[in-house]
């Protein structure tokens, strides 16, 4: 029987990003998808900049990056096309140096996460192969899998499912779906825009009219996505008729003009596994959350979730953590999914509105406040509130990136630093950065000369502090005493409880 370290059911992004990060921090992985192609129905449109922060980790922003353009506002407009709410971008540059909010096309991230996952030695990406079944012990799980050649069976320490929502390895381990309360149809149209035309638009628009709700926003260049919410009685099959569709574009743009890619119904929903881990077996992604689009934040969630758990499953299986750590993976990551997808469920209840007089009432609530509490710049991605340092505000944050001056040119900080944690430290902090460095960990002094340290970001982040040490997946975990700090990490990794 085949072994492995880790097997992934499911090489949509989050299965592939994970593989990734696993195969590059030098885990052996077996990551398999059913399908032989990437999932060729109309999905994430938005990226936020943290994401693409991970996804650079992952050998994927690049692409996204050539082929995406930032959203000038996200605008929720009424009937009559009064500005009831929106968002605008910040002014500031964001910690990751991405864009704050750019819009893509989903199959050209997984594309090139699949590109990049030929390149790593240790893992072995099979198209067209299936997971049946697995049975799970204290020691490892034995998992059966269909491929084109017969069945098979795989022994790993650890099964990660990223199979999707209807996830096989979900259901195997009987975890159940804690549902948030929303379950809304909507017809999802992709188009191509003709002539050339790049765009139509750079903002958002949700056209909150009772009868018929509508997403209105730009994806790449050359690409715009529609969404229209299924009237009561409207069925799937008589939707996505071109007729119908042409009727429904008809007021947003001359249906002649654009060339349908993809379209297809979902049920918008908002679910949460109720276990993310039991025992050797794990989930992430669409398998352990799913959320309404209205954020565009499913997609960057399941990124966050594969950066998180990698570098911890890379730490037990090297022997430099403890098993407990583990159970951080759900403990820090579920608070944050709940989060954005309330804030989600929130969102869609403004726009799903369907009867005429609640919908007045909630246009005539909003009108009635100052168009400046109504329109507000874009908050940004929240942070991690465990599995850092209590008690310091930045704790938790996004580290901002520096950019390093090697012998090969500029370079971001990550791409030095790989998946590794960092510490960055001023003068008496060395001692600690070498025992740091020896366990794997990449330290550089804030004076060395190739630190590039544009408008003082990583200095005013470490203020009067000797020293911050940043997480694998980029959250501030602390400042401190260089010394302090990583007798902390290190009592983190030992036994998964958050330092005091
Ligand atoms: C209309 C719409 C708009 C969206 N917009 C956004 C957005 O703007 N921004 C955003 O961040 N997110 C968005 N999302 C969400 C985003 O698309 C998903 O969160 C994301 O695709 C989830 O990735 P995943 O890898 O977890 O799962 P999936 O992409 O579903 O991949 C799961 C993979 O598992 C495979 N698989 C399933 N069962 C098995 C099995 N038994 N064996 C082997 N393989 C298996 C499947 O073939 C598939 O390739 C949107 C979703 C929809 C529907």
């Amino acid at each position: 029987m085949e072994k492995t370290d880790v097997l992934i059911s499911g090489l949509g992004p989050v299965g592939a990003a994970l593989a990734v990060y696993l195969g590059r921090l030098g885990i052996s992985v077996m990551a398999i998808d059913r399908d032989t192609s990437v999932y060729p129905m109309p999905r994430a449109a938005h990226i936020d900049h943290e994401t693409m922060r991970l996804l650079h980790l992952a050998g994927g922003a690049e692409a996204v990056s050539q082929a995406s353009q930032p959203l000038s506002a996200y605008e929720f407009r009424s009937r009559d096309g009064s500005l009831l709410m929106g968002f605008k971008p910040g002014e500031v540059t964001t910690a990751t140096g991405f864009p704050q909010s750019s819009m893509f096309h989903q199959p050209t991230l997984e594309h090139a996460l699949r590109a990049r996952l030929g390149e790593i030695s240790g893992v072995s990406a099979r198209l067209g192969h299936a997971l049946k079944s697995y049975s799970a012990s204290d020691d490892g799980v034995v998992a059966e899998i269909a491929g084109p050649d017969g069945a098979y069976g795989v022994e790993t320490q650890y099964l990660v499912g990223c199979d999707g929502g209807q996830s096989a390895v979900r259901r195997i381990a009987g975890i159940e779906l804690d549902d948030m309360g929303f379950d809304e149809p909507w017809l999802v149209i992709d188009a191509r825009l003709k002539d050339g035309r790049e765009r139509l638009t750079t903002i958002g628009l949700q056209h909150c009219d009772p009868r018929r709700p509508v997403t209105s926003v730009p994806m790449s260049p050359g690409r715009h996505r529609w969404e229209f919410m299924l009237r009561p009685g409207e069925t799937p099959e008589e939707v996505v008729g071109d007729e119908f569709i042409d009727d429904l574009l008809g007021p947003f743009v001359d249906p002649a003009s654009v060339e349908i890619d993809r379209r297809a119904v979902y049920r918008f929903h908002a679910v949460i596994a109720k276990e993310w881990r039991k025992g050797r077996v794990m989930l992430a992604g669409d398998a352990a959350h799913q959320m309404p689009p209205f954020l565009g934040q499913g997609l960057c969630s399941g990124t966050r979730d594969a950066a998180n758990l990698a570098w911890k499953l890379a730490a037990v299986l090297q022997g430099r953590a403890d098993e407990a750590l583990l159970d951080t993976y759900q403990a820090e990551r579920e608070p944050h999914v709940r989060a954005i997808t309330e804030m989600a469920v929130f969102i869609g209840k403004v726009v799903c509105m369907q009867n005429e007089k609640e919908a007045a009432a909630r246009d005539r609530d909003m009108l009635s406040k100052p168009e400046g509490e109504r329109f507000v710049v874009m908050p940004d991605t929240i942070g991690l509130a465990s599995g850092v340092q209590r008690g310091d505000v930045l704790a938790g944050t996004i580290f901002p990136e520096p950019w390093l001056e090697t012998g090969e040119g500029r370079k971001r900080l990550d791409d030095v630093a790989g998946l590794a944690p960092i510490l960055l430290f001023r003068d008496g902090g060395e001692a600690a950065a070498s025992s740091f460095r020896a366990g794997g960990g990449f330290a550089m002094a804030l004076s060395d000369p190739s630190l590039l340290d544009e408008g003082d970001r990583v200095k005013s982040t470490l203020a009067d502090s000797e020293a911050v040490l940043v997480r694998p997946d980029r959250y501030v975990f602390g400042r401190g005493e260089a010394r302090n700090l990583l007798a902390a990490w290190n009592a983190y990794l030992a036994s998964g409880t958050s330092p005091a």
